[in-house]
C-alpha cells in the first residue's frame, strides 16, 4: 500500500512538472516574481524523495558515473574528439570487459559450423608498442603464432602502418594485408584483388607532408612518418610542454590542406583523406571480396587503438571484438586481453582448438 501511495505521488509530481494544462493547474503561477517557480521545485523534490524509496538516489548516479569516468574521461573528451569513433550505448568501459582468455571454451562455441576469420592488428597487439614506431619488431615466437593460426582460418593484418612496411615487419606471405588504416587491402598471391582507396588525395598528403616536415623541425622529437594514405606525426618522444605547439602546427596545416581530416591515436595524430572509410570498412571489403557472409562465418579482430573501434563496432552483430587494454576508455569491443603477451598465449590456444 505504501509503495503503491509513493508511487501516486511520485507520478502525479511528474504530471504536475509536465504541467499539462499549459498552466491551468498551476498552485503558484509561474510570472510571480521570486516565489513563480517554488510549486515546480517542490514537485521535483517530491519526484526525488520517491524515486529515493525505490532505491534510484539521484546523486549517487552522477557520483558513480564521475568515478568511472574519471580516469578515462581525458581520453573521452580529447582522443575519442580526434579519433573517428562516435559513443553508442553499446559502449563499456575496457575494465569492465571479460578476459577473452577466460572465454576461450564460450567463444569457439559460438564458431558452431561457422568458419572463423580472424583479424589482427600490429602494433600494440603482435608488438608492444615502443618510442620509435620503426623499431617494433615482432618476435619469431610470435610470428610462428600467427603463421599456425593462419594455416587454420583466413587471418589479416590490419593496421595503421603503411602496407608495405606491415607485410615486411609480419614477414608472413600466406596472409592478408591491410594498411593504412584499411585504405590500402592486398591478399596472397592468387587473391586478385588490391583496394587503393584515396589515391585522389595523394597531391594533398605529399603538400601536407612537406609542410610539416618543414614546421615541425623546431620541435625536438617530432617524428612525420608517410605513409602512402596517410601522414602520421608521432609526439611519443616529445615533451609535454612542447604538445600544444605541436598540435597547433598539425591544425594549421591541416587547415591549408583540401580533403584531409585529423584523426588520434597513442601519441600519434594522423592526416588522411577525409572520406567515409576505417578499418571496419576494410574488414567487410575482404570479407566481400572473399564471398563471406558475416553471418555464416565469425570474424574475431583483436586490437588495442581507437583506430580499430570502427571495426568493433561492425562486429558488435555478427562476431568478436577483442581489445588489448592499457587504459580505462570506452569501448565497442566484446572481451579484453592484457597483454602482447596474452595475445600471443590466445592465439595459441585458438590454433589448438583447429589442429
Ligand atoms: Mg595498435
Amino acid at each position: 500500500m505504501k509503495k503503491f501511495i509513493v508511487l501516486l505521488l511520485g507520478v502525479l509530481s511528474i504530471i504536475y512538472l509536465l504541467n499539462p494544462g499549459a498552466g491551468l493547474f498551476e498552485f503558484i503561477p509561474d510570472h510571480l516574481p521570486l516565489i513563480g517557480n517554488l510549486d515546480e521545485a517542490l514537485a521535483m523534490a517530491l519526484l526525488l524523495v520517491c524515486l529515493q524509496h525505490f532505491g534510484i538516489k539521484m546523486p549517487e548516479i552522477f557520483r558513480r558515473k564521475q568515478d568511472r569516468t574519471k580516469a578515462g574521461i581525458k581520453s573521452c573528451l580529447t582522443t575519442f574528439k580526434e579519433g573517428s569513433v562516435t559513443a553508442t550505448a553499446k559502449q563499456r568501459f575496457s575494465n569492465e570487459l571479460p578476459s577473452a582468455l577466460k572465454n576461450l571454451a564460450q567463444l569457439t562455441a559460438a564458431l558452431q559450423d561457422r568458419q572463423l576469420v580472424v583479424f589482427l592488428d600490429f602494433d600494440g597487439t603482435l608488438t608492444p608498442i615502443v618510442d620509435r614506431p620503426e623499431l617494433a619488431e615482432i618476435s619469431s615466437d610470435m610470428r610462428e603464432s600467427v603463421r599456425r593460426l593462419g594455416q587454420c582460418c583466413t587471418l589479416a593484418i590490419v593496421s595503421g602502418r603503411d602496407l608495405v612496411d606491415v607485410r615486411a615487419k609480419v614477414g608472413i606471405d600466406e596472409v592478408f594485408y591491410a594498411g593504412s588504416h584499411g585504405f590500402h587491402i592486398a591478399g596472397p598471391a592468387g587473391f586478385g584483388h588490391e583496394l587503393q582507396q584515396g589515391s585522389q588525395y595523394l597531391p594533398a598528403l605529399d603538400k601536407a607532408e612537406r609542410a610539416l616536415l618543414r614546421q615541425l623541425r623546431s620541435i625536438a622529437g617530432a617524428q612525420v612518418e608517410r605513409k602512402k594514405f596517410a601522414v602520421a606525426i608521432h609526439f611519443r618522444r616529445v615533451a609535454k610542454e612542447q604538445v600544444a605547439a605541436l598540435t597547433a602546427v598539425v591544425d594549421g596545416v591541416l587547415a591549408d590542406s583540401e580533403g584531409l581530416r585529423k584523426t588520434g591515436g597513442k601519441m600519434i595524430f594522423e592526416l588522411r583523406p577525409d572520406i567515409d572509410w576505417d578499418k571496419g570498412k576494410a574488414l567487410n571489403w575482404l570479407l566481400e571480396k572473399l564471398q563471406l557472409d558475416k553471418r555464416s562465418v565469425l570474424p574475431l579482430y583483436i586490437g588495442d587503438d581507437l583506430t580499430d573501434e570502427d571495426a568493433f563496432r561492425e562486429l558488435q552483430q555478427h562476431g568478436f571484438g577483442i581489445l588489448v587494454r592499457d587504459e580505462v576508455r570506452p569501448s565497442l569491443a566484446r572481451y579484453a586481453l592484457e597483454s602482447v603477451d596474452e595475445v600471443q598465449t590466445f592465439l595459441k590456444r585458438l590454433a589448438t582448438q583447429f589442429e
